[in-house]
């Protein structure tokens, strides 16, 4: 039934400072349907109802730094953060995506998200090399800026359409 309720949970992931919070922060600007510009978060997370192909849902974020806030939450989707600018986040974030897909075996909608793209000249991080890392881990790449609200938009439509794939019977 098209107007049935959608909920879909996706936990962020990523090391300190690669922008999380920021990320939660922006993904709330992005509802139209909050008007009074007041972001509706909860606990460390926020929820976003988003409108595609005539369908809403609700989308609830939720971040954490560690493995064992893994264990806490059964997700449809995972964000892995990393910083361009900060290597040893990208090597967190890495480790977090093989963890999921090989050790753990999980098959869900996976993003692998190279944040503060802004900081040009503190690039450290290729995207070519991390854009062939999610490849090889079957997830998906963009880079963005929360800070300048660069492919915000298409992360939060990236993971909706890929959750709903998930769901439709092959
Ligand atoms: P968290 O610890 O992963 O939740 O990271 P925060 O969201 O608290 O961000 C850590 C710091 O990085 C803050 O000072 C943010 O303002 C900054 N930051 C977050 N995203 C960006 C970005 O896209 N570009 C830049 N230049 N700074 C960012």
């Amino acid at each position: 039934i098209s107007s049935a309720p959608f909920y879909f949970r996706t936990v962020v992931l990523g090391a300190p400072g690669v922008g999380k919070s920021s990320l939660i922060q922006q993904l709330t600007r992005c509802d139209p349907s909050n008007d009074d510009d007041e972001p509706r978060f909860v606990d460390s997370g926020a929820i976003v109802s988003v409108q595609l192909d005539g369908q809403e849902s609700t989308m609830e974020f939720i971040s954490g730094s560690d493995l064992l806030d893994l264990e806490c939450y059964k997700a449809d989707a995972y964000i892995l953060m990393y910083a361009v600018s900060e290597p040893e986040s990208f090597t967190r974030a890495s480790t977090l995506l093989t963890y999921l897909r090989q050790d753990m075996g999980t098959d869900r909608t996976m993003f692998l998200v190279a944040n503060k793209s802004d900081l040009v000249r503190q690039r450290v991080v290729s995207s070519i090399e991390a854009k062939k890392f999610s490849q090889n881990n079957d997830c998906h790449f963009l880079e963005t800026s929360t800070a300048l609200n660069i492919n915000i938009d298409q992360l939060l439509i990236g993971i909706l359409c890929n959750i709903k794939k998930q769901l439709t019977p092959l």
